[in-house]
């Protein structure tokens, strides 16, 4: 068959790979290139960070975690290893994305490994993706594959439609506009990137420590930088960094691991989570157009699950 997608992010390029790997044929439709994307700014950890529905996350989640794994074993240029990662939660019910681990990568952390005096640690081994390197490992599979682009932006997938045997929607927050869906929000995410260091410990504090609603905390070293993190702010839809917020950012993250203070500031960066009560993955009654967007704080964490759930509904109809 023949599928135009639309969105060139991490979930439509992955989808992009899988219906590939089906035998179809994908044409992607994009307003912005991968490296311009919300995809681009994340850090990003494997981890189901604001995003539901929980049950299914957590299955997409696995099977992602599956995929990267084998990465880490055989694609050294995807940009994807593994780190000991510790998350520190509020409460037990926040720890709700426990089943997604696989086995033995997951344990309660010892006190002397709690950072804080507040919160439930846990200790992870989860796949890290260095989002730039990943974008472009993906992008250049989807070029070999036979794919193709079109660097525009679609005002309405029916447009696509006479075009193709399906379309894939991922256009991520841009779905508000596309398919008119209210119940998308921006999550901002604003981050510091500075000097690498080596053998920094890697953490998120999930629940906000800061002085605004939304101020979390998070170190996640790779190769080219450190990413401190962040901000996970509803409704908010500035895009420019704020100078305040990255003082903030960086005190936080050095009260958590000292070390990290002092190393020379990057660059501030922002990008909008695309946030959903929960992933709209679902096929139109009567209509062959698939969405795959809503992703929230946890794109690359679900991308490879989600996106064998759309290969599934092709496969179905
Ligand atoms: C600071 C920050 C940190 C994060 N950290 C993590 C992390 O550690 N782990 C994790 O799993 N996730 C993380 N995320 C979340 C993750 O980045 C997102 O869930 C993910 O990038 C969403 O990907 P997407 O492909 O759905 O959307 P996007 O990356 O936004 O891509 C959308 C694509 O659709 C295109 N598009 C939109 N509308 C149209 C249109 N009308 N016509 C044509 N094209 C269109 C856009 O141009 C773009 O190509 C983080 C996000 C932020 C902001």
């Amino acid at each position: 068959m023949h599928i135009n997608l639309i969105g060139c992010g991490v979930s439509g390029l992955t989808t992009a790979l899988v219906l590939q790997e089906e035998g179809h044929t994908v044409c992607i439709y994009a307003e912005k290139m991968p490296q311009a994307t919300t995809s681009a700014v994340a850090a990003a950890i494997w981890f189901p960070f604001s995003v539901q529905p929980r049950e299914k996350a957590n299955q997409w989640s696995y099977e992602s975690f599956l995929v990267f794994q084998e990465m880490v074993r055989h694609e050294p240029s995807a940009g994807v290893s593994m780190i000991d990662f510790l998350v520190v939660v509020e409460n037990e019910a926040d720890a709700w994305w426990q089943p997604a681990f696989a086995p033995g990568t997951i344990r309660p952390a010892r006190p002397e490994e709690m950072p804080l005096q507040a919160g439930l640690g846990f200790m992870t081994h989860v796949p890290l993706v260095e989002s730039p390197v990943y974008l472009d490992y993906l992008l250049q599979r989807f070029w070999e594959q036979g794919g193709k682009i079109v660097e525009e932006k679609v005002k309405h997938p029916a447009s696509l439609l006479r075009k193709s045997d399906f379309v894939v929607n991922c256009a991520g927050l841009g779905a508000r506009e596309l398919v008119g869906d209210t119940g998308m929000y921006a999550i901002r995410g604003q981050v510091v990137k500075v000097a690498p260091r080596p053998q920094t410990r890697a953490l998120v504090v999930e629940f906000t420590i800061g002085p605004v609603p939304g101020d979390i905390a998070y170190i996640l070293p790779r190769r080219d930088c450190i990413v401190l993190g962040g901000t996970a702010y509803r409704l908010d839809e500035n895009m420019i960094a704020d100078p305040v917020q990255t003082q903030s950012i960086l005190e936080r993250c050095a009260d958590l691991v000292p070390e990290v203070s002092h190393l020379p500031v990057i660059e501030s960066v922002v990008g909008l989570r695309p946030g959903r009560d929960c992933i709209r993955l679902e096929k139109e009654l009567n209509l062959n157009l698939i969405h795959n967007y809503g992703h929230g704080g946890g794109g690359y964490t679900v991308s490879w699950g989600c996106a064998r759930e759309v290969a599934r509904l092709v496969a179905q109809s």
